[in-house]
């Protein structure tokens, strides 16, 4: 069997990525592996790369310098550069590294297989056309793991003014209903006990430019969605869901306008209530929203839903309002504080996360500590920090004048990341003492003693002593201390 190594750069999306080609290389007869040792390791390597950042994007070309070396000795070698980056670069990538076989873009994901017979062939061959070609029916090889991973939005038509995703991951599309179910019965089958919903905004799930595509008209009206309004559902109305016919059928007239745009029949909320309605005991996640986008419909039903997880990733990127109408967001600071009010008020024990964006061009002081005060404000649970890094094609990178120094970008980054420390801590703290519902997702051996590590259903992580592997299972578990990054638990007994 021909052996296939890939390293994964990135985003949870690159993961997926690579999930969706070790299942399409499966099908080429390639068997993974996952550690690479030497020149004779593999037939194909591939790296699928990231470029949300110079960093990242550096990283890529710097990680396959070994593998152009290694090709010089042994040339049946063949190397695919995949991802963002190949997106963004396109051929110009054999100009700078030779030795690569294959270029492919996000977009030309779903023709691996028959660039990967050229590469065989002997060809060298740059895939990274602007238009996404239509899904295959190819089953996915997932990482092991208790949480599955499924794409139901790709691209993104917002175009923050710093971000690259819309240049390289294309314009937003939703993937169909029935292919998502489809996958998620398919997990469940295999023993995942988790099921978390993907996508660069999955809040405008079922939109096509921009405008709600088509309304199931069984549990809520097309009026309802569109104002926003949406309404508690109860358990009976979940189980009287009958949208999924309707969800399910064509929309002629879109495919034959872009066959590129799935026809998503239904939004977040009814995806939702569809998959809360399949059999097993498991959880279901969402990543990540959008502040404007998330409407009280969607709200409703993460109270509704018994798996539906109390935890939700809503990026604000900056506390100040100038920046944010900079970043072309489409709200300002009170809006997003009303937001997680709303949401703080209607959830219980929710945990919301964020994403910060430090020194953005222009960004003065007075901006900058407003972003400090909105984090701790806010009593955001847990943020992911970034210096602001110009990223080629995008709006602000041409702001050069307006660029800020490293030394002030570290500075503020050093900040925000103690006031993200802090906040942290803060929302550890109020778990002491209570008994809480963890999915246990690791067991190792640590310092000589057994340890279990899990997540509760708002996603904290939980460390437990405990001598038995019981990865996969639910168990019920006392908070006894609070760090930084996780919680402390003892064992107080088996769901089964
Ligand atoms: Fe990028 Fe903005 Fe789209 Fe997020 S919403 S992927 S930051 S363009």
């Amino acid at each position: 069997m021909k052996k296939v190594y890939i390293e994964t750069l990135g985003c949870q999306m690159n993961k997926s990525d690579t999930e969706k080609m070790l299942g399409m290389l499966d099908f080429l007869g390639y068997e993974e592996i996952r550690e690479l040792k030497d020149k004779d390791s593999a037939d194909l390597l591939i790296i699928n790369t990231c470029s949300i950042r110079q960093l990242s994007e550096d990283k890529a070309f710097s990680r396959i310098g070994t593998w152009g070396k290694w090709k010089k000795s042994r040339p049946e070698l063949k190397v695919a550069f995949c991802g963002c980056v190949a997106q963004k670069t396109g051929a110009a990538v054999f100009k700078r590294m030779p030795f690569v076989d294959l270029v492919m873009g996000t977009h030309n994901i779903n023709e691996l297989p028959d660039l990967i017979k050229r590469i065989e062939a002997g060809e060298k061959v740059c895939a990274a056309g602007e238009i996404p070609l239509p899904e295959k029916n190819i089953e996915l090889k997932r990482a092991k793991s208790v949480n599955a991973w499924i794409t139901i939005t790709e691209g993104c038509d917002n175009f923050c003014t710093y971000c690259i995703v819309p240049y390289t991951r294309g314009r937003e599309r939703s993937r169909s209903p029935e292919t998502i179910i489809k996958e998620a019965k398919e997990a469940l089958a295999q023993g995942f006990k988790e099921i978390t919903l993907l996508g660069q905004n999955v809040d405008s799930y079922g939109k096509v430019n921009g405008k709600w595509k088509m309304v199931n008209g069984e549990v809520e009206g097309k009026g309802k969605r569109e104002k926003g309004k949406g309404e508690i559902f109860d358990k009976e109305k979940i189980k009287s869901c009958h949208c999924e016919e309707s969800c399910l059928q064509n929309d002629a007239a879109i495919q034959k306008e872009n066959p590129s745009l799935l026809t998503a029949h239904c939004s977040l909320s009814s995806l939702l209530l569809k998959l809360n309605a399949l059999d097993g005991d498991f959880r279901i996640r969402f990543t990540t929203s959008y502040p404007t986008d998330i409407t009280d419909e969607l709200i409703d039903t993460v109270i509704a839903c018994d798996k539906v997880c109390e935890c939700l990733h809503i990026p604000m990127q900056s506390g100040s309002s100038e920046i944010l109408k900079k970043m072309n967001r489409r709200y300002d600071r009170e809006t997003y504080f009303k937001i997680v009010k709303k949401i703080r008020e209607k959830v219980p024990d929710v945990t919301i996360t964020s994403d910060f964006i430090a020194g953005f061009p222009s960004e003065n002081e007075k901006q900058f500590e407003e972003t400090l005060t909105a984090m701790q404000e806010l009593e955001l649970d847990y943020s992911n920090t970034a210096a602001y890094s110009p990223r080629e094609q995008t709006v602000a990178a041409k702001w050069e004048e307006l660029f800020l120094s490293d030394e002030v970008k570290e500075d503020r980054l050093k900040r925000l990341n103690e006031q993200n420390k802090a906040n942290c801590l803060a929302s550890n703290n109020k778990y002491i003492g209570r008994e809480l519902e963890v999915l246990i997702d690791n067991f190792e051996n640590h310092k000589g003693k057994n340890i279990l590590t899990g997540r509760t259903r708002n996603n904290k992580i939980v460390h437990i002593p405990h001598g038995k592997n019981l990865v996969g299972k639910f168990i019920n578990v006392k908070i006894t201390g609070a760090k930084t990054w996780y919680l402390k638990g003892e064992l107080r007994r088996l769901e089964g």
